[in-house]
């Protein structure tokens, strides 16, 4: 069945009349309809929910409906929605004044907490997104070496950055070719793209270009292909060869910092880079982003060194708020047992569910990140993501939906649990998704 047909169907089951009416409004003024694209729908047909309220677990949509989310903005709301102590602390916060433009007491907290938590960190620059954090981290490598090529791995986002915007696919993977109108040559001529997990890839390119190189990005979990974790000795291997280089290694932990453990995927792998990028859950919610690394690297930010990055509302005050009681609540005991226990309850929830029926599928799952590919596996880079069948997502997005259950509207979005995501609405996921393996035969 079509995307667009089973949007019909969902419009017809659920209560959508407000959220169509408010697309209709929200297209005239903003491209597509968002603030974001994936947001639209575009990949599973029909359009977007609008979103009312959230609440532990729950989102509520403008129609009144409530669904389990899974989508928990993308990744920040690791304690749920509406988190009373972040709630709490806004509230005060915001009666204080929004923004001062000048140092605060809770920077300093922010900057402490964070190089305490986090392996690589000496130092650390806040910013206000996760794309700023990536760019500035780029920009920092390349004034530290003085070198201007960069190396990231395909599929890997880092956010909207001119020079990160590119993901070259097979056959151009060295290449470098733009991949968003807009994207100029030049912006896009000095970053290399090679498959992710081939660590061999990379070896070869370093013998021939090596000394150039400036960085290597990547995301150390990948989480915008889905998730798709690194094979065994890989993130040790890239820290070999960049050492041996001196290239700059960055892990873009947006997604994975405080999720897989508490000091991130470096800390879980026990690979320490020389820097790290930081967004999502270190905002609890609000638009934040950081990046840091070794001092000497970091010393050479200005002021203190002559490597310009800046933000008017770096540091935001309501965001420092969130973001450090967020953090502080991950230190409580047992919270990343808690997710793992979630986390792996999933893999298996799942897997016993799509083993009821006749499709190819492969659960990834670390910690309390989590992706279906509707495709026989294994899962390990951006080609086999690929070979998901998007037409089986769409139905089983919509069927999920219709059941209650809120997926990101993309094949190659992961799904995030949060601590307060209960057994019961586990169990609900489950049975809703049998439904659907069961229903839909071999395909
Ligand atoms: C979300 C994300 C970004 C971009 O962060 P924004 O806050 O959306 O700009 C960068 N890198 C990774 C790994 C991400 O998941």
């Amino acid at each position: 069945m079509q995307g667009s047909e089973m949007g019909v169907n969902a419009r017809e089951i659920l209560q959508m009349d407000r959220s169509a009416r408010l697309m209709e409004r929200a297209v005239r003024r903003l491209p597509g309809g968002v603030n974001s694209p994936v947001r639209a729908f575009r990949s599973v047909g029909g359009d977007p929910l609008f979103m009312q309220r959230g609440e532990g677990s729950r989102i509520f949509d403008a129609d009144g409906n409530s669904y389990i989310d899974y989508v928990m903005s993308y990744g920040p709301l690791v304690l749920g929605h509406a988190d009373p102590e972040v709630v709490r602390v806004l509230e005060e916060a915001v009666r204080s004044g929004t923004t001062f433009g000048a140092p605060t007491e809770v920077e300093v907290d922010m900057a402490e907490l964070v190089c305490e938590i986090v392996p690589s960190m000496e130092m650390v620059r806040m910013t206000n997104s996760g794309t700023e954090a990536t760019m500035s981290a780029i920009r920092v490598a390349r004034g530290f070496t003085g070198r201007e090529k960069i190396l990231k791995f395909d599929g890997n986002y880092h956010g909207h950055g001119d020079a990160l915007l590119v993901s070259a696919g097979s056959g151009v993977a060295t290449l470098g070719l733009p991949d968003s109108p807009g994207v100029t040559k030049g912006a896009a001529k000095d970053t290399a793209v090679l498959p992710y997990n081939d660590l061999e890839a990379v070896r070869e390119l370093f013998e021939k270009e090596g000394e150039e190189i400036a960085a290597v990005i990547l995301e150390p979990v990948g989480g915008n292909m889905g998730c798709v974790p690194p094979v065994e000795g890989y993130l040790q291997g890239l820290r070999e060869i960049t050492e041996q280089y001196g290239t700059v290694l960055i892990f873009d932990e947006v997604m994975t910092g405080f999720r897989l453990a508490r000091g991130g995927a470096q800390e879980r792998f026990g690979v320490t880079p020389d820097m790290t990028c930081l967004g999502k859950i270190i905002g609890g919610g609000l638009p934040v982003g950081a990046f840091g690394g070794k001092r000497e690297i970091m010393d050479r930010v200005a002021p203190s060194g002559p490597i310009y990055q800046a933000g008017t509302l770096s540091g935001n005050p309501l965001a420092m708020a969130a973001g450090l009681v967020t953090l502080r609540a991950t230190g409580e005991p047992g919270f990343y047992e808690e997710l793992e226990r979630l986390g792996s309850r999933w893999r298996s929830g799942m897997t016993e569910a799509a083993s009821a029926g006749e499709r190819p599928f492969t659960v990834n799952q670390i910690g309390s990140m989590v992706s279906m590919f509707f495709t026989e596996g294994p899962v390990m880079d951006f080609g086999s993501a690929a070979r998901s069948d998007t037409e089986a997502f769409k139905d089983f997005f919509w069927h999920m939906l219709r059941r209650g259950i809120y997926l990101a509207p993309s094949q190659y979005e992961a799904g995030f649990i949060s601590q307060v995501h209960s057994d019961d609405d586990l169990d609900r996921t489950f049975e809703a998704a049998r439904e659907w393996f069961v229903a839909a035969g071999r395909g």
